[in-house]
């Protein structure tokens, strides 16, 4: 039966090659596709009563002709017709623009119907259709196509009709009939007639919330059967690490874990000692106490006897990491190592051997750790920081490595939930949703470039209490196409603003990474009070001292990476300010301003972001592993992906959905997407 829509769309009596050739440049090949190519809106023909339309808003209405039309020309070739109609009681102005040959065809007293933009102010339709006579149009609610090359609106009207009529009997029903029951759904038949042929925007509104749960009852199938083949197909290490020793270490910090935290640990623990590979997302806002929560874990897995491995994206967070670790763990016995490029030569080779003999018990460094020439003697967890700026692809890469090592990937860019059971749907998902007690919430502030005065004698009382300032600025050197502050040039200003008072430093992507580690180490020793920086201090960086931020140019900025820059301050005991030198023209970049000040919660403030953005730009990249839906849309269906989210949850895991027929339209989609491949249909 599937096979039928699998017709070429030559099939249809009234379409030949050339036809199919410009549909085929809209990617529509099949009956089906053709079938299931969906209006991107509706014209609007019913009759609206004047009262209730807004000002701008277009507007169909019937009336009476009460003048006759006065024609005058202007410019060049432009005209003006406009004549006086009585809708209902109202007597409107009606103007056409530059359609003069319609002044013959309007006679006074009759009834036209005209359709055009309302202006409420001087109530007159701005009309771009007319038609002779009453309820002209046959149809109020007409579909609009997204269209290429020849194919027109009335030609693709008459195409789907067509397959409608030749190939309509053969679409087939797709979710089970509990779930249609369930949530009032339209069938699949009436679904489609509907999104091509409504009769009202109420009808159209039913039609698209099938379809809505349609795509993402599927994309969440495809993701939980890919999570159940994952685990079952790849089992992980049963890792016994000794709890007496662990909790020994847990007791050694010196604060109490937070709720979450212990939550967290929990999670992580338990996946651990399981047969099952980890695959697992941990989110926390910056400053969470996410580090903690990984040492606790490797030490586990050292406890297990196994090697643990922590990657990240920069070499700056790498010896960060590596000293914190060291810090944490040498004291029981637990031997850490930092690799990155810049260490080589014989350094090198000796960190690599002890890795091979297992003198090493947990590595720290750059992606450069999952490269060919690291070998791990017995590699049982691997902990990515900062994930999402590795790759879907490097995602994979790094779960394949080494024999089935748990995988636990932390960022501290909260994902909204919509994205996190979109783009990691087919991972578990660990959060640490508190922040450790007494941490005080950063005072942001949205200030003018005009105030920088008034900002740099704030940023001066910070200093004289002995505190530090972060200064970030998007550009490195003077850009001539963009007039935006640029690290070097704000670097040259502060300088001679502060002249022998605070010594000011400076830090971007360009500098030779022992530059940048002179630099970062004088931050950090307090030699410096002012770092002048591009993003680069975005991640990691721990500078507990530094109290004060202030962001160059803060709208060119996106909320999550604001959000994470701001997290470089507030890492103390004093309260921190942050300051967003900025002056957004569009309407979402000071909304963007705005938020900032209000919240810190990086929660919060991901699902504004979202928002604002959209989800293919969340990630800032392309491929980013957002997925594409033809109709749903993840932040206003977000209720609809949580319900189809839980059914194929269940779904899934119960034996009935591999067998029962009431599911095999299901299975067949997903076999056709290639999900099931190697997976026993009846
Ligand atoms: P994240 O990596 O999540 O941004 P970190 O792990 O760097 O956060 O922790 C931020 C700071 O908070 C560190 O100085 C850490 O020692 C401290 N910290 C972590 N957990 C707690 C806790 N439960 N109570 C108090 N301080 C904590
Ligand atoms: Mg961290």
């Amino acid at each position: 039966m599937f096979d039928h829509l699998n017709h070429s769309v030559t099939a249809l009596k009234g379409i030949g090659e050339e036809t199919a050739e410009a549909l085929a440049e809209m990617k529509i090949f099949t009956v089906q596709d053709l079938l299931e190519y969906f209006p991107y809106r509706y014209e609007d023909y019913s009759l609206k009563d004047l009262t209730e339309v807004q000002h701008d808003e277009k507007v169909t209405v019937e009336g009476k002709v009460h003048s006759d039309p006065s024609l005058t020309y202007y410019g060049r070739k432009k005209s003006k017709l406009m004549l006086r109609l009585f809708v209902g009681s109202y007597l409107i102005k009606v103007v056409f623009f530059n359609q003069p040959y319609l002044k013959n065809k309007i006679n006074i007293n009759e009834t036209i119907t005209v359709t055009g933009k309302w202006d409420a102010h001087r109530q007159t339709i701005s009309a771009n259709e007319m038609q002779t006579g009453t309820n002209a149009k046959t149809k109020d609610f007409e579909p609009v196509y997204s269209l290429k090359g020849k194919i027109t609106t009335k030609g693709m009207r008459k195409f789907i009709h067509l397959a409608f009529q030749q190939y309509g009997q053969f679409i087939e029903e797709t979710l089970p009939v509990t779930f249609i029951q369930k949530y009032r759904l339209l069938n699949r038949y009436e679904a489609i007639k509907t999104m091509h042929f409504p009769i009202s925007p109420e009808e159209v509104k039913q039609a698209r919330r099938r379809f809505v749960y349609e795509e993402f009852l599927l994309f969440q199938l495809k993701m939980q059967a890919l999570r159940k083949f994952e685990r079952e197909h790849s089992p992980g290490i049963i890792q016994k690490y000794d709890l007496a020793n662990l909790k020994e270490f847990i007791d050694s910090l010196p604060f109490p874990l937070t709720n979450a935290q212990k939550r967290v640990v929990n999670e992580v623990l338990a996946e651990l000692k399981s047969p099952y590979r980890m695959n697992r997302l941990l989110q926390g806002d910056v400053g969470s106490g996410k580090t903690v929560v990984a040492a606790i874990g490797l030490y586990a897995s050292v406890t297990a006897g196994f090697q643990g491995a922590l990657m990240v994206p920069t070499e700056i967070l790498a010896e960060q990491h590596a000293e914190s670790l060291k810090g944490l763990l040498e004291p029981f016995n637990v031997k850490c190592e930092l690799l990155t490029s810049s260490i080589k030569g014989k350094r090198r080779r000796e960190i690599l051997q002890d890795l091979a003999d297992g003198m090493v018990d947990i590595l720290i460094g750059t992606h450069a750790l999952i490269q060919e020439e690291v070998m791990f003697k017995k590699l049982g967890f691997v902990i990515t920081d900062e994930q999402h700026r590795f790759g879907v692809e490097q995602r994979r890469v790094l779960r394949e490595k080494g024999e089935n090592p748990d995988v636990l990937f932390m960022t501290a860019t909260p994902i909204p939930r919509t994205l996190a059971i979109t783009v990691f749907g087919e991972m578990d998902v660990s959060i640490i949703d508190e922040m450790p007690a007494g941490r005080k919430s950063i005072e942001t502030y949205w200030a003018k470039p005009e105030m920088l005065e008034r900002v740099l004698a704030f940023v001066e009382k910070e200093l004289m209490k002995g505190h530090q300032a972060y200064v970030i600025c998007p550009l490195i050197e003077e850009s001539e196409k963009l007039d935006v502050q640029n690290a070097i040039d704000v670097h040259t200003t502060l300088s001679h603003y502060f002249q022998n008072r605070y010594q000011v430093g400076l830090m971007h992507g360009r500098l030779a990474s022992e530059e940048k580690d002179t630099v970062m180490k004088a931050f950090s020793t307090n030699e410096v009070q002012v770092l002048v920086s591009t993003t680069v201090v975005e991640v990691g960086v721990n500078v507990p001292n530094a109290t004060m931020m202030v962001i160059y140019d803060a709208e060119r900025f996106g909320l999550s990476q604001l959000h994470q820059l701001r997290g470089r301050v507030g890492r103390g005991s004093d309260q921190s300010y942050c300051i967003l030198l900025a002056s957004p023209k569009s309407e979402v970049g000071q909304e963007r301003m705005r938020i900032m000040t209000e919240t810190n919660d990086g929660f919060v403030l991901s699902e504004k972001d979202l928002e604002l953005r959209g989800p293919g730009d969340f990630f800032g990249k392309k491929q980013s592993g957002v997925p594409e839906f033809k109709v749903a849309d993840m932040v206003h269906d977000y209720r609809a992906l949580e319900t189809a989210r839980n059914d194929a949850a269940m779904l899934i895991q119960s034996e009935t959905f591999w067998t029962a027929p009431e599911y095999l339209n299901l299975r067949k989609t997903l076999e056709k997407s290639g999900v099931l491949e190697g997976e026993k249909l009846d």
